[in-house]
């Protein structure tokens, strides 16, 4: 009950009162007018930045674009963080915590599909490949919802009791081979500089209804690691297998064992797996027996203490079941992204200020998925929460709906309005007094 009072006085000043909580809005009238006014610009940004995708760590023109936003709403700017990467500074007219807001900037090489005015025609160079390149994963809308919740919240400056960082993040889908993906790279590049944020949030465009938020406390999104697999036998004839080893047969032991993983080994509530392979290259000829097989593939866990476990069961899996066979196996596993969790005290709180702005209804619960999201390293230093938005036209089901990624992956736009409203209300719920 104290909690609950203390939130109600502390929103007295930024979100409209108790007495109105029931009114449509849930903000106080400047913030609302603030939010009105810059949501044709929202959606201007948005088209343009879908129309104008870039690659991982090449979002040149887009970062070009954020920066000189920021720095039009009177913020310290940085540039070239990670490369690609803005960072915003908005300092509050009155002492409070130091909070941060991220959006993602990089799109995918994923030629687009559909008949949108403002498709991308764009292309470019992906592993040596001509490729088309889209926003297939929503991220033209992270930014843009961001900047206009920067032009909201500089508009209060005055009144903001705190300071706020915008984070701008370059190539979150994955960096090329080699490098690091975007958040890791912001925070070995201090992203925060001097400052030291006592919370982080973050969305993510999701097939599901427009006008709602999916807020998950917990275990949210899947940690994601790169299995690579290297299966050597001995070369010989097709005829006479007992005169070598024969590393195709012993490849397709390990991929029905590596099945037990998930299935056998793990505790499946406790540490929900999933490993896929995905590739697999040996042999070059119908009758010869080849010396290697190699494999490529994919691990997802939610649960991060289990890990370690995981990790051991896997390369114990395919070492002993190659060696069964006489062949040896070499097993490399690579970081992609730790399990994005969301500490259950401040999704509470977060989900509450959610709640006070779009009403109960609008803020949904839901249950985690194995996508990865590499806003997870950004919860390794600051606590933080991440959500999704939903992006579904009305009367599309998300069973209906282009997933992320897909060529004719979209986003209903006013479902961009219901996201802008989340950011704005979980900060202003930081940073009012
Ligand atoms: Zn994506
Ligand atoms: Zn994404």
């Amino acid at each position: 009950m104290k909690h609950w009072a203390k939130i109600a006085v502390a929103a007295s000043l930024l979100f409209a009162g108790a007495a109105h909580a029931q009114t449509q809005t849930g903000f106080a009238a400047p913030v609302e007018s603030s939010i009105q006014s810059v949501l044709p610009r929202m959606i201007a940004w948005r088209r343009d930045f879908h129309e104008h995708p870039e690659l991982s760590y090449e979002e040149v023109r887009t970062a070009r674009i954020v920066a000189a936003h920021l720095r039009s709403l009177r913020m310290e700017v940085r540039t070239g963080v990670a490369q690609t990467g803005v960072v915003g500074v908005l300092r509050g007219g009155r002492p409070g915590p130091v909070i941060a807001l991220r959006a993602d900037m990089d799109a995918l090489p994923v030629t687009e599909e559909g008949e949108l005015p403002f498709r991308s025609r764009a292309r470019g160079t992906y592993n040596d490949q001509d490729v088309g390149i889209m926003h297939a994963c929503g991220h033209d809308t992270h930014v843009a919802i961001l900047m206009a919740a920067a032009s909201v919240l500089a508009a209060r400056r005055e009144e903001i009791a705190g300071t706020i960082i915008f984070v701008f993040q370059p190539s979150e889908e994955g960096a090329p081979p080699g490098q690091m993906g975007g958040a890791r790279r912001m925070l070995a590049e201090n992203v925060f500089g001097d400052l030291q944020p006592e919370a982080i949030y973050g969305l993510h465009a999701w097939p599901a209804a427009s006008g709602t938020v999916t807020m998950v406390s917990g275990p949210f999104m899947a940690g994601s690691d790169r299995l690579d697999i290297t299966v050597t036998g001995s070369q010989t004839h097709g005829a006479q297998p007992h005169a070598g080893i024969d590393p195709i047969v012993a490849s397709s032991q390990i991929i029905n064992a590596l099945q037990t993983v998930p299935s056998r080994q793990m505790d499946a509530v406790r540490s929900p797996v999933i490993v896929t392979i995905g590739s697999i290259h040996g042999g070059v000829r119908y009758n010869i027996i080849p010396q290697t097989v190699e494999m490529q593939g994919t691990i997802r866990y939610l649960n991060p203490e289990t890990r370690d476990e995981l990790y051991e069961r896997i390369r114990r899996t395919i070492t002993e079941t190659a060696a069964a066979t006489g062949a040896t196996a070499e097993v490399t596993i690579t970081e992609n992204a730790i399990p994005t969790v969301n500490p259950p005290a401040l999704m509470a709180r977060t989900r509450a200020a959610a709640v006070r702005a779009l009403g109960e209804e609008r803020v949904l619960t839901g249950l985690p998925v194995m996508p990865a999201e590499d806003f997870a390293y950004f919860q390794q230093a600051v606590p933080g929460v991440f959500f999704f938005y939903g992006v579904n036209p009305p009367g599309v089901t998300p069973e209906e709906a282009a997933p992320n990624h897909n060529p004719r992956f979209f986003v209903h736009e006013p479902a961009m309005e219901t996201a802008l409203r989340a950011m704005v209300a979980v900060a202003l719920d930081r940073v009012s007094e």
